[in-house]
């Protein structure tokens, strides 16, 4: 078994599983296990590493070469996600898959006609579950690959490099990833994340994002003697929602459409409360669902005649295509790199957000890569260690090309 085949086995065996209820960061103290071993582990191959409380490893190898060049960073993310049950995960090995159905378990099995991108791993290796739990593929596999990454660079003092910095964040799938990240500590001129699907993915567009919380008082009064003065707060609330635009429903929504997405309603006749997520790739599209719900306020407050409606919108993240537009160099490195090594690449927007979308915004421009990972979030999810190992190549090559790059943004 291969080394990179070894340590993502080994790390997808620890519950990493984020919790959104948790105000504490990491939101899950069982993220620090991981951290820990990663550092351990970055400590061994003697790198310089740091570990923060918070869940962040940060590692950093310095340039070894005379010149001034570029630096460069890379992410990956420990937590998984909470969607789906993270502990106990059994992961099997299957080599050489020959393209047919896949029993995980007596009860679950994975058919290609179910799920067709298992034709995309025909005839590689790939790791499966044992059908009760995710795979953790999403991130363990990007974890897995800059640390054998970084464990060839310091095995091969004759590969050349520049500054490489490294940082392992928690709390993604939550989307806290890089509220505590250290700056000092992680400082490339760019970086990119590896949280993405099959190796060749070169993303860059995701959302922008906000949340909107919709308080609704109501004025309660005996439903027998109501006539004329009651005001349902509940009702109110479905009569709000029913002033936002029918098709921005998620369930009627890809590719590049936006939505607003119902995440909660709780209500009685004195108060109600409805909970979204606004979400688009057009800054002016993002802006006008924005004022939708500031339209519906407005309607609805002059229509019953005083603040019934309150709306509290908070933007998250935004597209850092808008970013990375000027600096398009970034993509085409990447692509540069996946074209000699045979590699075909792929763009599609990312109907969410990374820790790219902050890290840009604070002045990292963080493009995302494919990782060779599937169906992630789930008991179906599988990973390709033939194309693990492929990125791995990938990075040393993107690391390779960075020694001649001239980019737009540096100095
Ligand atoms: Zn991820």
């Amino acid at each position: 078994m291969s080394n990179l085949t070894e340590r993502f086995l080994n790390y997808v065996k620890i519950d990493t599983q984020s919790n959104p209820n948790s105000q504490t960061s990491p939101s899950s103290s069982n993220q620090k296990d991981l951290c820990l071993l990663l550092s351990r582990e970055l400590k061994e191959m003697g790198i310089s590493t740091t570990y923060s409380e918070q869940g962040y490893v940060y590692a950093f190898i310095p340039s070894n070469v005379d010149e001034a060049i570029v630096s460069i960073g890379f992410c990956a993310h420990v937590d998984t996600s909470p969607d789906s049950l993270g502990r106990n995960v059994k992961p099997r090995v299957i080599y050489n898959y020959d393209g047919k159905k896949i029993k995980l378990s007596d009860k679950w099995s994975m058919s290609p006609e179910e799920f067709p991108v298992l034709e995309r791993v025909k005839g590689q290796d790939i790791i499966v579950t044992d059908g009760n739990t995710l795979l953790g593929a999403d991130d363990k596999a990007g974890i897995a690959e800059i640390m054998e990454y970084l464990d060839y660079i310091v095995n091969h003092p004759n590969f050349k490099h520049g500054d490489v910095y490294v940082c392992f964040t928690p709390d993604e799938e939550i989307g806290r990833g890089t509220d505590n990240i250290d700056l000092k500590l992680f400082k490339p001129d760019f970086a990119y994340t590896l949280d993405g699907s099959e190796v060749g993915g070169i993303e860059y567009e995701t959302f922008n994002a906000a949340s909107a919380k919709v308080k609704i008082s109501g004025k309660g009064i005996h439903p027998g003697s109501a006539k004329g003065k009651m005001v349902n707060a509940s009702l109110v609330g479905l009569e709000f929602h029913s002033l936002l635009p029918v098709n921005l429903n998620p369930a009627f929504t890809d590719g590049y459409d936006g939505f607003n997405h119902l995440t909660n309603i709780v209500g009685e006749v004195e108060s109600s409360e409805l909970s979204y997520i606004i979400r688009n790739h057009d800054k002016a599209l993002f802006q006008r669902q924005k004022d939708d719900f500031v339209d519906a306020q407005k309607y609805i407050n002059k229509k019953y005649g005083y603040e019934a409606v309150s709306v509290e919108i908070t933007d998250q993240y935004y597209n850092m295509a808008e970013k990375l537009k000027n600096h398009f160099e970034i993509i085409e490195l990447a692509r540069e790199a996946c074209k000699n090594l045979n590699i075909d690449t792929y763009t599609l927007p990312v109907r969410g957000g990374t820790d790219g979308s902050r890290l840009t915004f604070m002045g990292i421009l963080t493009p995302n890569l494919g990782t060779g990972g599937y169906n992630f979030h789930g008991r179906y999810e599988f990973a390709s260690i033939t194309q693990m190992n492929q990125a791995v190549k990938l990075l040393l090559e993107i690391t390779s090309l960075s020694l001649s790059f001239v980019s737009s943004l540096l100095r």
